[in-house]
């Protein structure tokens, strides 16, 4: 069969002709695959939804039972849709497409999920199978740009334009979607990894977390380990403008270089991708399936988002990057990576107990009782969490779905964890204490000044913001 894009039909059917085959026309269908059709429409779907129609219908039968049914709706569904799904998105609609009644199972609202945690899968083999024939296949297509397929303008194809769509994913307010938050660059020699557009460091690509260094760099598209060479400490070659850098840029850099003040790249091994949500085993579909549909929506309530916030300092989110990720040299962190012996690992307050992320934030005895009163203070309720995670979020949301009461707490937290972190630094480093009262008047002083310094006519009256901060902003 020959099939004939942007040809004219005389031309077309000579070459048949020549050939000996048949005109096709298109949308046709390979391997049980519409190709060409537009997968936006739902006609485009008829034939997957004929066809599983037809199946079942061959096997209809009053003497298989529930449970026969059931199976054989299981494995007809997993061999058609499935493949198809993978492939292409489908439109999002209330009814039909596979999911009539005799299909039943999976619902329709979860249908959209699991079409994107296929897709996903496309998304995940574009970074991992770059050897692969079907990469190269795109890649000479429609170019690569620092290490990415492009994504082919309005004449790429449907297929590929979703995959893009959904790789890239630039929601409306310009955050991270699902997949691209969900893999993370491993960086082993650094040779494979873009230093400013990869995201290897800080939870979040350097080019966006400080961009205005990014559009200033002479260096935007060299590696990792490039820059290393070329040094990235203080005055290093790595650190090349296109022009004198103001002060406040200049701290910009002083911010990034203290990020990769722990990298030490490691020669032997690779670069390589992971995926966030498992580290170990790479991207699967049951895996993204599940992420798309647990119930707390984790697209926003994922604690990588609550902790870049507009109000608060970069470096205090980056701690609450490390912290959330158990990065920070606490004191088992230490002892694990043979920089501190076994012996040394006990908590700065003296409680007795060995000083982990989780203990130092949440369980001290001497610190715990900062939540509390930070609550009080606020005027809310609710528990501690075991988890640093849970807890970021529960926190967060401890005082309803308002969305300027949960970005205040959001901020609180942020505060609490960075004054909590300081003080763990200054009784371990410079023999200084404070008590937990002075420490909730910290978290007070602080969060104010960060929020002045977004919008100076924030809370007038700063004996309100004492006494109840949240009728003081008056989000009570
Ligand atoms: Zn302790």
């Amino acid at each position: 069969m020959l099939v004939g894009v942007i040809i004219a039909d005389s031309w077309l059917a000579e070459a048949a002709c020549v050939l000996g085959c048949r005109v096709g026309m298109i949308p046709f269908m390979y391997l049980g695959l519409p190709i060409g059709g537009e997968p936006r429409r739902l006609s485009f779907w008829e034939p997957v939804v004929n066809r599983i129609r037809s199946r079942l219908n061959v096997w209809k039968s009053r003497f298989l039972s529930f449970g026969g049914r059931l199976v054989l709706l299981k494995s007809v569904l997993t061999s058609l849709s499935v493949y198809a799904l993978s492939f292409f998105k489908a439109p999002s609609v209330g009814k039909t497409v596979c999911m009539r009644k005799e299909a039943g199972g999976l619902g329709v609202r979860k249908l959209r999920e699991f079409n994107e945690a296929l897709l996903g899968k496309w998304c995940w083999r574009a970074l991992v199978d770059k050897t692969g024939l079907w990469y190269r296949v795109l890649a000479a297509r429609y170019g690569e740009h620092v290490g990415r397929v492009r994504e082919g303008g309005r004449h790429g194809s449907t297929w590929w334009r979703e995959i893009v769509r959904l790789r890239d994913a630039e929601g409306a307010e310009g955050e991270m979607g699902w997949f691209a938050a969900g893999v993370e660059r491993r960086v082993g020699n650094g040779v494979d990894t873009f230093f400013w557009i990869d995201l290897w460091l800080g939870g979040i690509p350097l080019s966006v977390r400080f961009r205005r260094l990014f559009d200033l760099s002479q260096h935007k598209l060299k590696t990792v380990a490039e820059m290393r060479d070329f040094g990235w400490g203080s005055g290093g070659a790595a650190w090349l403008w296109r022009r004198q850098l103001w002060v406040w840029e200049e701290e910009m850099v002083v911010e990034c270089r203290g990020l990769l003040s722990n990298i030490v790249l490691q020669n032997t091994g690779a670069d390589k991708w992971v995926w966030w949500h498992d580290p170990g085993g790479g991207y699967t579909v049951r895996g993204a399936y599940n992420l798309l549909t647990r119930t707390d929506m984790v697209v926003e309530d994922d604690p990588t988002d609550l902790i870049w916030h507009k109000q608060v300092p970069t470096k205090v989110s980056i701690l609450a990057w490390r912290l959330l990720r158990n990065r920070l040299p606490t004191k088992d962190n230490l002892v694990r990576r043979h920089v501190i012996t076994p012996d040394a690992h006990f908590c700065v307050t003296g409680c007795g107990e060995v000083e982990t992320a989780q203990h130092l934030f949440l369980s001290c005895s001497v610190f715990a009782p900062l939540w509390s009163s930070l609550r009080a203070w606020i005027g809310i309720y609710s528990a501690d969490p075991l988890l640093l995670r849970d807890h970021c979020v529960q926190f967060s949301h401890s005082s309803g779905d308002l969305r300027a009461r949960r970005s205040f707490l959001q901020l609180l937290w942020l505060c609490s964890v960075w004054v909590v972190w300081q003080e763990r630094n200054n009784r371990l480093f410079k023999a200084k204490e404070s008590t937990v009262h002075q420490l909730l008047e910290k978290i007070k002083v602080h969060s104010l000044w960060w929020m002045k310094a977004y919008n100076k006519h924030i809370c007038h009256n700063s004996h309100m913001w004492w006494s109840s901060p949240l009728v003081c902003l008056s989000i009570a």
